[in-house]
């Protein structure tokens, strides 16, 4: 005990005035130097042993859920919004083996979504990992399900892989659909075609890029005043 003391005491006492005053630049320096390493080998070392930590729990849910396979009754959540996150986020997993299914592997705060089109904010800052979110004791799959057979209560998925689709059934006990909805024009002649939606992530990457692109284009010298104006008009429809 009394060798930590003194380690800390050697360590640490450049704080004190007392001995500041007392020791010479370089011996103070030599100290100053000591600190940051042993700091930053305590950083290092703590980071590690969280990862480790973390990593440990998330294999000891997956081997969890091997075990309970087929023991508890099967819940399958589809979708990764609003609806589904708050119920995924209060499941008691004790008592169901959950998997949520979901093309998207993120939550959207979509309140937040026009100011990434505008580039008020970043994409990042709007968004959060689904398995952060649900934890290790529930299994996300990213896939579409396109099909649900309530008889034989199975549904059937599709996985969002571009270069690699494959199709896959799975069995289920209950299912919750979360799905969200589509965009409606109302049969508005042209909107499909001409105008931009904002419900995703791309759809707001694509509005700024589009945004940014007319203002450039604007300053471009040989542009006329009357193309200037014509970039420069933005119409919103829609006041939600
Ligand atoms: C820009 C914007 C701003 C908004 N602002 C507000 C606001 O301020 N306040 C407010 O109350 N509401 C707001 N809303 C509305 C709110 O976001 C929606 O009401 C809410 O998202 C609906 O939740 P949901 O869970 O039903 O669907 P969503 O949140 O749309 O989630 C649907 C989920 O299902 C997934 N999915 C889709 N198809 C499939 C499939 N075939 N298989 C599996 N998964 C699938 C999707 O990937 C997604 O993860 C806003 C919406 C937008 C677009």
């Amino acid at each position: 005990m009394n060798g930590i003391r003194s380690i800390f005491t050697r360590n640490f006492n450049w704080c004190s005035r007392k001995s500041n005053n007392n020791s010479s630049f370089s011996g103070r320096l030599k100290r100053n130097v000591r600190n940051i390493i042993i700091v930053g080998i305590i950083g290092v070392g703590t980071y590690h042993g969280y990862r480790k930590y973390h990593r440990y729990q998330w294999i000891n849910a997956v081997n969890d859920l091997n075990e309970n396979l087929g023991r508890k009754p099967r819940l399958i959540v589809l979708g990764t919004g609003w609806g589904s996150v708050s119920l995924l986020k209060h499941i008691d997993t004790s008592k169901y083996e959950v998997i949520c299914i979901s093309p998207r592997n993120y939550f959207l705060m979509t309140p937040l979504l026009p100011s990434v089109s505008v580039g008020t904010i970043e994409t990042r800052t709007v968004i959060e990992s689904i398995r952060s979110l649900i934890g290790p004791h529930i299994q996300f799959l990213e896939a579409n399900c396109f099909n649900v057979d309530i008889n034989s209560k199975t549904i059937s998925c599709k996985t969002n892989n571009e270069s690699n689709q494959s199709t896959f059934n799975l069995n289920y006990d209950i299912l919750i659909v979360g799905i969200g909805s589509e965009n409606n024009t109302f049969n508005t002649p042209g909107v499909e075609q001409y105008a931009h939606f904002l419900k995703e992530i791309p759809d707001a990457r694509r509005i700024r890029a589009k945004i940014s692109d007319a203002f450039e284009f604007a300053m471009i010298p040989t542009q006329t005043i009357e193309e200037k104006k014509r970039l420069l008009q933005f119409i919103i429809v829609g006041g939600g």
